[in-house]
C-alpha cells in the first residue's frame, strides 16, 4: 500500500505511524495511507521563512508568474495521470476530475498571464496619488509589497488539485512562500501534483512545503506577517479563525465555506422556452457535477409558486437519466461521494432536510452503484426535494448537506420575495437567476446582492458560452459573506492582494514619484 509523503525542508518525509487510511470510495478497497507523525512544524516555517520568502521576494512579479506558467505545464502535461488518480481517491468521473485537475492548470495559466503584464517590479501601486498639502511637498500614494511571513493553505477534500494551485498561483505571485495541506483524505492528487512540480526543480527552495495529514502545532507558531487560508466547513473555520495567537497578531485569516446556493427562476421564462431549458441543464449540472461535492453547487431551486409541478417535472425526469456508479464503468455519469463520513452525513442530512420538506426523487438512503461490488461504495442517487413554504422550511435554509441533494421552494415571482429566501441562507457564495428581464435581474441584484459573492445571470443571450453557476472563474471573485465565511479569492488581484500589505507612502510628490517609478 502507498504511504504518501509530505514535502518539507527540501525533502520528503515518510511518517512511521500514526496513519489515517485513503480509500476508493466506489469499492472501499484502502489505497493509501497518510500522517504526518515526526514533522518539527516549527522547523517547517522556520524554512520557509527563511529561503522561500527572501528567494521569492527577491524576484519580480514576471519573474514570480514564470513558476506559475512552468507549475501549470506540469500539472496539464500530466493531466491523464492526475484524472486517474483522482478518479481511484476521489471517486470522480473523467468530467468531474477535470474540473479539478484542468481548473488548476488553467487557474494557473490564468495568474501566469495576469502576472506578466505587472512588470520588474518588486511592488505593486495601486490607485492615483494624492497631493496631501498646499503644494507637492506633501503627498501620498498607496502601494502592495510582499507580506515577510508564509502563507498556510488548507484545503477541503473536494478539489485536491485546484484548491492547491488557486491558492498556490495568487500566494507565490505575490511574493509568499506556501505551505499546503490538502483535506487527508483525498490527498493522493495533491501530493502527486507536488512531486510532479518539485521533480520538475523550477521552485525556489522553500516557496512550497506540503503537509500530508495533521497540521501539528503550526497553527499555533502563525505570527502577524503570516496568512492563513482555509476551505472547508464552517465548523472547521471557526475553530480554526478563533484560535487566540491569530487573534493576538491579528494574522490574516480567509475563510471560503459553507454556502446554501440558490438559483431563482424568474417568472418571465416560460415552460419550454431557451432559458427555461437553460435552468434545467444548469441545475442538473450543479446538482450531479462532482456528486454535488461542490461549495458553489445549487442547494435550493426558488420557482414562482404556480411553476413549481413543471419545474419538478423537468428536473426529474432528468434526474431519472443519471447512472450513479464507479467512474471506472464508462456508462456512469455521477460517482459516489468521497468518504464514508460524507456518506453518513449525506444520509443524515436527508433526514434532517426531510423536517421541512419531502422528497420527490431519490431515496436519501445508501445505493448500490453501478460497477461497483454489491454492498460497498458510497453511492446515493440524486436526491430532489420539495417544501410548500420557503420560510418555514426550517432546515433546507440552515443546512448544507454536500452531496446531489436540493430543495425545490416555492416564492411569489417577485424579486423582493426571492432575495428575501435567499437571504434566509445567511451569505452564499453564488446566487443564480435565470430571466430575460433587464429591470426584474436589476431588482434582484439591487435587493439580493450583500448577500452573495457573485450573481450568475442565466439567460437567451448567455446560452451556450455561460459554464454554469458552480464554476468558480478566477477573473471574478469567489468567497461570500457570513455563512460563506467571509473571505475572498480570485477576481484578479484581488486574490493577490491577501498576501500582499498595503503601504501609504507619504513625502514629496517627485521623491514618491521616483520612488514608485523605481518600484
Ligand atoms: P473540513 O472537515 O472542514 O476540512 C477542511 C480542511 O480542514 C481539511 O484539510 C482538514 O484536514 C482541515 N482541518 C480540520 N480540522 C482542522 C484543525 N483543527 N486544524 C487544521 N486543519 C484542520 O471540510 P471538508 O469536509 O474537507 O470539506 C467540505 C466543506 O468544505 C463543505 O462544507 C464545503 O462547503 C466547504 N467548501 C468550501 C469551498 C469554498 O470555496 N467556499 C470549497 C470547497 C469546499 P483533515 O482532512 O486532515 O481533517
Amino acid at each position: 500500500m502507498k504511504t504518501l509523503r509530505s514535502y518539507i525542508r527540501g525533502n520528503w518525509h515518510e511518517a512511521k505511524s500514526g496513519f489515517a487510511p485513503l480509500v476508493d470510495p466506489s469499492t472501499e478497497e484502502t489505497i493509501a495511507q497518510a500522517s504526518s507523525e515526526g514533522i518539527d512544524f516549527g522547523a517547517v516555517l522556520d524554512y520557509a521563512r527563511e529561503k522561500g520568502g527572501p528567494a521569492l521576494r527577491a524576484m519580480t512579479f514576471v519573474q514570480r508568474a514564470a513558476l506559475l506558467k512552468d507549475m501549470s505545464k506540469v500539472l496539464r502535461d500530466n493531466r491523464d495521470e492526475l484524472l486517474a488518480i483522482s478518479a481511484r481517491n476521489t471517486g470522480t468521473t473523467t468530467p468531474d476530475g477535470s474540473f479539478d485537475v484542468d481548473g488548476a492548470s488553467g487557474t494557473l495559466a490564468y495568474y501566469f498571464a495576469i502576472g506578466k503584464t505587472l512588470g520588474e517590479r518588486a511592488f505593486l501601486t495601486e490607485g492615483e496619488g494624492v497631493q496631501l498639502a498646499k503644494t507637492e511637498g506633501f503627498y501620498g500614494r498607496h502601494i502592495l509589497v510582499p507580506r515577510n511571513g508564509v502563507a498556510v493553505h488548507i484545503n477541503a477534500f473536494n478539489f485536491p488539485a485546484w484548491g492547491f494551485a488557486e491558492k498556490a498561483a495568487c500566494a507565490l505571485l505575490a511574493g509568499m512562500p506556501v505551505i499546503t495541506k490538502p483535506a487527508t483524505a483525498t490527498s493522493m492528487v495533491t501530493e502527486r501534483a507536488i512531486e510532479l512540480i518539485v521533480e520538475a526543480g523550477f521552485l525556489p527552495e522553500g516557496a512550497l512545503q506540503l503537509i500530508i495529514g495533521s497540521t501539528g502545532d503550526l497553527l499555533d507558531r502563525l505570527g502577524p506577517q503570516d496568512v492563513l487560508a482555509f476551505t472547508g466547513s464552517a465548523d472547521t473555520a471557526r475553530t480554526l479563525r478563533s484560535r487566540s495567537n491569530l487573534m493576538a497578531a491579528n494574522t490574516r485569516v480567509n475563510v471560503e465555506a459553507d454556502s446554501l446556493n440558490a438559483a431563482v427562476l424568474a417568472p418571465d421564462v416560460a415552460d419550454g422556452s431557451p432559458t427555461f431549458g437553460l435552468f434545467v441543464k444548469d441545475v442538473v449540472r450543479e446538482m450531479t457535477q462532482k456528486t454535488g461535492q461542490k461549495c458553489t453547487a445549487v442547494r435550493r431551486i426558488l420557482v414562482p409558486r404556480d411553476r413549481v409541478d413543471a419545474v419538478q417535472e423537468a428536473l426529474v425526469a432528468k434526474l431519472s437519466n443519471v447512472v450513479v456508479g464507479n467512474p471506472q464503468d464508462p456508462s456512469v455519469r455521477m460517482g459516489p461521494v468521497a468518504t464514508a463520513q460524507q456518506l453518513k452525513d449525506t444520509v443524515e442530512g436527508i433526514q434532517e432536510l426531510t423536517q421541512g420538506a419531502k422528497i420527490v426523487h431519490g431515496t436519501g438512503k445508501r445505493t448500490d452503484g453501478v460497477g461497483a461490488p454489491e454492498g460497498k461504495g458510497y453511492f446515493v442517487q440524486p436526491t430532489l426535494l420539495r417544501a410548500d413554504d420557503a420560510r418555514k422550511a426550517g432546515p433546507v435554509n440552515q443546512r448544507e448537506v454536500f452531496a446531489s441533494v436540493a430543495t425545490l421552494l416555492p416564492y411569489d415571482g417577485s424579486a423582493g420575495d426571492a432575495a428575501d429566501i435567499v437571504a434566509l441562507g445567511g451569505g452564499t457564495l453564488v446566487t443564480s437567476a435565470y430571466t430575460d428581464d433587464a429591470g426584474w435581474a436589476g431588482d434582484f441584484v439591487t435587493r439580493g446582492g450583500g448577500e452573495t459573492g457573485r450573481i450568475y445571470i442565466g439567460s437567451e443571450g448567455s446560452i451556450g458560452d455561460a459554464p454554469g453557476s458552480g464554476a468558480a472563474l478566477p477573473q471574478t471573485l469567489h468567497g461570500g459573506p457570513g455563512r460563506a465565511g467571509g473571505g475572498e479569492e480570485l477576481g484578479g488581484l484581488v486574490g493577490v492582494k491577501l498576501y500582499l500589505q498595503r503601504v501609504a507612502v507619504q513625502g514629496s510628490k517627485s521623491l514618491v514619484d521616483g520612488l514608485v517609478g523605481a518600484a
